[in-house]
């Protein structure tokens, strides 16, 4: 199964699908991470914040995959947003990971009532972990779209890729199209809503009529629609499932209607960006 891999708005690229490590306890990371890399997953999504960028790292040093095939991203914790505090965490990170350079690094959250509503120093000591190669590309996570605009405004310089939440129930519309609009793609966070979409009629409906399931379904939608995504799983057959989309398409009648489930602002699972002051 081939991966296709999408170009970010600063000449690198990414793999439309990887494997996210948010709840994996740091005693398992290593184990289910190589797993997945069996599976066939090269994209890895971790965080400062899930503390399990260590056995992240022990999973693909003891892989022998090489360097330039696997696609890795961390993110910024909350209360790392002070410039001095991003330069050393920074490199915490890469110490965790065993790793001289990430693909992609990310503000987890913009946090716009904490520090002061300063998200933009943060925004520009990110950028200049880019100068050396030591981050190849960074970005932004949970950014509405007022949040964007002024990073964008303010220092001239395009985060990448926008992490939001997203999925049928929250379609996360107005973010998505901010994202477009600014020439930034978009990372859908818990693609299949933590497990709740998967009892929907309506998925369950196209992936009976498909011969898939309603994870590979849902998958999908998010694949057709242009999004990047990166479904956790503690389960082997799990991560297979979820790594087989790229073999079956939806038809436009059946991602409207997957679409059309979503629940606005009362589908989100996670915190509203613009009030999530957690440090
Ligand atoms: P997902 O939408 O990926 O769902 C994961 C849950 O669904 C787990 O409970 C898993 O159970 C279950 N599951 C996975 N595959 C299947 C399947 N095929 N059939 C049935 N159940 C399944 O949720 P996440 O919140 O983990 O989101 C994915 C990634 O997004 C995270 O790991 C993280 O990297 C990122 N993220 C980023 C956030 C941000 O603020 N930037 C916030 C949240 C997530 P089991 O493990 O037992 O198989």
């Amino acid at each position: 199964m081939t991966v296709p891999s999408l170009s970010l708005n600063d000449g690198h690229s990414i793999p439309q699908l990887g494997f996210g490590v948010f709840q994996v306890p740091p005693d398992q990371t290593a184990a289910t991470v190589t797993a997945a890399l069996e599976v066939g997953y090269r994209h890895i999504d971790t965080a400062q914040m899930y503390g399990n960028e260590k056995g992240v790292g022990e999973a693909l040093a003891t892989s022998g995959i090489p360097r330039d095939e696997l696609f890795v991203t961390t993110k910024l914790n909350n209360m790392n947003h002070a410039p001095d505090d991003v330069r050393r965490s920074f490199d915490e990170s890469l110490r965790a990971l065993g790793l001289d350079h990430v693909d992609l690094f990310l503000i987890h959250w913009p946090l716009p009532t904490q520090y002061d509503g300063d998200y933009v120093s943060t925004w520009k000591a990110m950028t200049e972990l880019t100068a050396d190669g030591r981050a190849k590309s960074v970005g932004v996570s949970n950014f509405e779209p007022d949040h964007l605009a002024r990073v964008i405004d303010e220092t001239g310089v395009l985060p990448a890729v926008n992490q939001v939440e997203v999925h049928p129930r929250f379609g996360n519309e107005a973010v998505r199209a901010a994202n477009a609009e600014h020439g930034l793609l978009t990372e859908a966070w818990s693609p299949i809503g933590q497990g709740s979409i998967l009892d929907d009629p309506t998925i369950g409906e196209i992936a009976e009529r498909l011969g898939r399931t309603p994870a590979q379904v849902t998958l999908r939608w998010h694949v057709e629609r242009g999004d990047i995504v990166f479904p956790k799983s503690m389960h082997r057959e799990r991560m297979q499932e979820n790594f087989a989309l790229f073999d079956f398409d939806l038809s436009p009648d059946d991602v409207s209607a997957i679409s059309g489930l979503d629940r606005g602002s009362a589908g989100r699972i996670g915190p509203d960006p613009a009030t999530f002051d957690r440090i």
